[in-house]
């Protein structure tokens, strides 16, 4: 199948899955708290994971480029933090909070998605086993995250369905920048190195930035650490196979 229609149908299902992870959340009452710490650190560790093995793809081009990229996707995640206000946000509040916490978490939900599209588009650049990979994974690794914000989101009583609808569009993002890095650097691979150093450096800053550092309050040192552990050890073994 052509990789653009691949992505497309790979990144539209991992939109979708991000739905999967209200079924944790039963009802509209809340949410244990160690749950959301450990879809947290699960999802941690699968972007992790594939930042490690996006590295390794991104090193077979150019180790300088790449890295340059990485401080931009570092800076970009960084920056959006700033002006969006939410640098310092906690972002699994539970329980009922003003009308602009929601705003900002759905917004903070939308910007990392997006992050993760850029890393969609340019696996399937390096090849397709490695696009199809990433695509999976990151899909899988909606599920928690549909967790995190779904539990935010039903404990401020919005509806299972509202609820539903918001997991996909906060991930369509994921999809549209997918195809278009896809696009864009298929027209001027010399952009490949830094776009590859750019998924890299977002993903490994988004899970220690935004994830991580909240998941430790929530569940405990050690069972963090052994779940985003575990989970980037498995990403990074299996996916080496793609490369
Ligand atoms: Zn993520």
């Amino acid at each position: 199948m052509d990789p653009v229609l691949l992505l497309l149908f790979f990144s539209s299902a991992s939109a979708l899955a991000a739905t999967l992870g209200m079924i944790p959340l039963g009802g509209a009452g809340e949410t244990p708290l160690r749950w959301i710490g450990w879809a947290n650190a699960l999802a941690a560790g699968l972007m992790l994971g594939n930042g490690m093995v996006l590295a390794e793809a991104g090193l077979s081009y150019s180790a300088l480029e790449g890295a340059a990229g990485a401080l931009v996707g570092i800076g970009f995640v960084y920056w959006t933090h700033q002006v969006s206000g939410t640098a310092e946000l906690e972002l699994s509040q539970l329980g009922s909070t003003p009308p602009e916490y929601g705003y900002k978490v759905l917004l903070v939900g939308a910007l990392h998605a997006a992050s993760e599209g850029v890393a969609m588009g340019v696996a399937m650049l390096h090849s397709v086993p490695l696009g199809v990979w990433i695509a999976l994974t990151m899909g899988l690794h909606n599920i928690p995250e549909g967790t995190v914000l779904g539990a935010v989101l039903r404990s401020n009583n919005v509806s299972r369905g509202h609820t539903a609808l918001l997991l996909v569009v906060t991930n369509v993002g994921q999809v549209f920048l997918a195809i278009t890095v896809y696009a864009v650097v298929s027209a001027a691979p010399v952009l490949f190195p830094l776009a590859v150093g750019f998924a890299v450096g977002a993903l490994i800053f988004l899970a220690l930035a935004e994830q991580l550092p909240e998941s430790y309050e929530q569940a405990g040192a050690t069972g963090i650490a052994l779940v985003s552990s575990i989970a980037m050890g498995i990403v990074v073994l299996l996916g080496g196979g793609a490369l």
